[in-house]
């Protein structure tokens, strides 16, 4: 990675950094730690109870070698789906640490409009686990952006705080802005796939000061969730048409559909 990137990325200072640790301390030990999911109390902060935990359902192999979509049964090394035979993904690997559904609904929909930030570091460990590989050979995490309008509104994007969270946790550089969307699109999941790619066309951009800085790397997109995948699709073909080596995609929750 270039040091004009590397010297863009965020920097807390350590005197602040100790400040805010202790406050968190303090915090914990004056208010009980609360379930992520409900009101139950729980021995750590940003944990799920018991309950709650049971009802998320985590993605293990065997899945989709390209898009991560788990298989009913195992099919062998390195099997796609269906979809990814027909028409594979502009990305190498997809994974997902959880299937989008009622059990991850609420969480993740929480953090999309809720306010509620104190599932990041839950997801961020869900995400490193489920990652591992693709963390393994990661040169920087790229969370897919929003519009500046809807930024905003909600004062965060939600795959921005993921890829930081997950950077603190696996040491991979985080480069927030290195994308951008330069318009507004209604959301796709009713849309068939080819007006899909119409509607994303020159949607996502890299961002005009970093346009020449990506040097082959191996970059990890990161977002809350994968639906049709039409989005991470386009933010890939951005960064390899900006000059990055390969792109993997990391997301905490995706929509299933039994594909075998
Ligand atoms: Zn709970
Ligand atoms: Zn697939």
């Amino acid at each position: 990675m270039s040091d004009q990137l590397r010297s863009s990325l965020p920097y807390l200072s350590a005197p602040m950094a100790g400040v805010r640790r202790v406050a968190g301390w303090m915090l914990d030990v004056v208010i009980p730690a609360q379930c992520l999911g409900c009101d139950s109390i729980v021995d750590t902060p940003g944990a799920l109870c018991a309950s709650c935990w049971s009802t998320i359902r985590f993605i293990d192999h065997p899945y989709c070698d390209a898009c991560g979509v788990p298989f009913d049964f195992d099919v062998g090394a390195n099997a796609l789906c269906p979809s990814c035979v027909r028409d594979r993904p502009e990305y190498e690997r997809g994974r997902s640490a959880v299937v989008y559904d009622d059990g991850s609904r609420g969480l993740i929909l929480g953090l999309k409009y809720g306010d509620r930030t104190d599932t990041v570091r839950a997801f961020a460990r869900w995400l490193a686990r489920a990652g591992n590989e693709v963390l393994a050979d990661a040169d920087v995490l790229v969370p897919v952006p929003l519009h500046w309008t809807r930024l905003f509104k909600r004062r965060y994007n939600q795959a921005a705080l993921i890829a930081h969270a997950l950077g603190k946790l696996s040491g991979v550089e985080v480069a927030p802005d290195l994308l951008v969307r330069s318009r507004r699109t209604p959301p796709l999941g009713n849309l068939g796939a080819s007006q899909r790619l119409t509607t994303m066309r020159n949607v996502i951009a890299m961002h005009p000061r970093r346009r020449r800085e990506l040097g082959n790397c191996r970059v990890v997109l990161i977002d809350d969730v994968h639906t049709t995948g039409s989005t991470l699709r386009s933010c890939s073909r951005t960064l390899l048409k900006a000059g990055a080596g390969a792109v993997d995609v990391l997301t905490v929750a995706r929509t299933v559909h039994s594909v075998n």
